[in-house]
């Protein structure tokens, strides 16, 4: 069985939770969480970075942040994960969900413009499968309006857009170390902080609305309750595990995309014959692998592609039912314009495995399984 994802191991976890727990400090912020600031600030030249729980949770203290209330809108693509909407939804915005682009299944940058009402608070560009929004674009209509940008990044770990990092351009970018993104501690996040102005009030937030890290680093006598806040901050033992993955982030981003690069050229001549369609990478862009996908000619080939795959011992899935048509989208949002790609382009798609430590001879037999697929229809 080749299964879809295998989350990635790189061998010294143990080691450095083990040197956690010597340290004697498991709760938030030790030194494990530093290393892995640091890691990030200066990776990605940073202005700050802060570990959290979950990419959720990031989304939630972006929302915070941002200064989201009752009544505002913000704008998203809505073939993205639930908790991109839901970050703005708890803090009582309506959603205001734009087609995708069917090249890359990013928001179309072309539609935001007509989607802005005097109401609108945020634009959320989604970088799905690591390949960058239209940044340029998204940026300049931001200054335009004076609105936020908040980069769910979650896909995007190491990827660029025009040389710089993901999650570094909008004023926030947010990321996910869940076991099934490129790099991971079973489940935690980032907040990255690209507005120096907002980063004091971001370790309030994260510190359950207290002034704790200014106590820590002996700018105040005492902590207290400041602000709102919650409790955003991962445990050492989580930050030991993501840190060594980070030290070996080159390697990992390399082998995926050799993957990758195995599948492109695998299935290219399928796509040539007009049976499927590969993923589009835009000149200025550099991905990170984080998934191959392919878009079959509908739903009903894709769901007769899956069982063959299955039957052959291979898993492979789809993807978020958009999100303007599911019971909660309907509640608290609502698509701008037609849905002219988001739901038909949805249906087509279909993700192959594609992990940390998938062998070349395990893409290979994906790909005839594929081959084989095509050749009885
Ligand atoms: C995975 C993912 C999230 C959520 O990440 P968690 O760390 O599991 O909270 C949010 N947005 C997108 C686009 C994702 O792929």
């Amino acid at each position: 069985m080749i299964p879809f994802n295998k989350p990635a191991v790189t061998g010294k976890e143990a080691e450095y939770i083990q040197d956690a727990i010597l340290n004697g400090k498991l709760s938030g912020d030790g030194a494990y969480t530093k290393k892995c600031h640091e890691w990030f600030e200066a990776q990605f030249s940073a202005s700050k970075a802060l570990l959290t729980t979950s990419c959720t949770h990031a989304l939630e203290m972006a929302a915070i942040l941002a200064g989201i209330k009752e009544g505002d809108e913000v704008i998203m693509p809505s073939y993205t994960f639930v908790s991109t909407a839901n970050a703005f939804v708890l803090r009582g915005a309506r959603i205001v969900f734009v087609d995708v682009r069917p090249d890359t299944m990013n928001m179309d940058e072309k539609l935001i413009e007509q989607s802005i009402t005097s109401r609108t608070k945020a634009i959320v560009p989604v970088h799905y499968a690591g390949v960058s929004c239209n940044m340029d674009v998204i940026m300049s209509i931001a200054a335009k309006y004076n609105l936020c940008v908040i980069e769910d990044a979650a896909q995007g770990v190491m990827s660029t857009y025009q040389g710089k990092y993901l999650g570094t351009i909008g004023h926030f970018g947010c990321y996910s170390f869940h076991e099934t993104k490129n790099y991971n501690c079973g489940e935690g996040g980032a907040l990255i902080i690209n507005d120096e102005s907002y980063i004091e009030r971001a370790e309030i937030i994260r510190e359950k609305g207290t002034d704790r890290s200014r106590f820590f680093r002996g700018q105040v006598d005492k902590y207290s309750w400041v602000d709102m806040g919650s409790s955003y901050l991962p445990s050492e033992i989580n930050a030991a595990f993501l840190y060594a993955q980070l030290e070996h982030a080159e390697q990992i981003n390399n082998y995926r995309l050799d993957c990758w690069s195995a599948y492109y050229q695998g299935l290219k001549a399928l796509e040539e014959k007009g049976h499927l369609s590969l993923p589009f990478i835009p000149d200025d862009c550099v991905h990170n692998a984080h998934m191959f996908y392919i878009k079959t000619a509908n739903l009903e080939v894709r769901t007769r592609l899956i069982d063959y795959l299955k039957e052959q011992g291979i898993h492979s899935v789809f993807h978020y039912v958009p999100l303007h048509s599911a019971d909660a989208g309907r509640q608290f949002g609502e698509m701008a314009g037609e849905d002219r790609y988001t739901t038909t382009e949805s249906e087509r798609l279909l993700r192959l495995p594609l992990y940390y430590g998938l062998k070349l001879d395990e893409i290979s037999k994906v790909v005839q399984t594929i081959q084989s697929f095509y050749q009885k229809e």
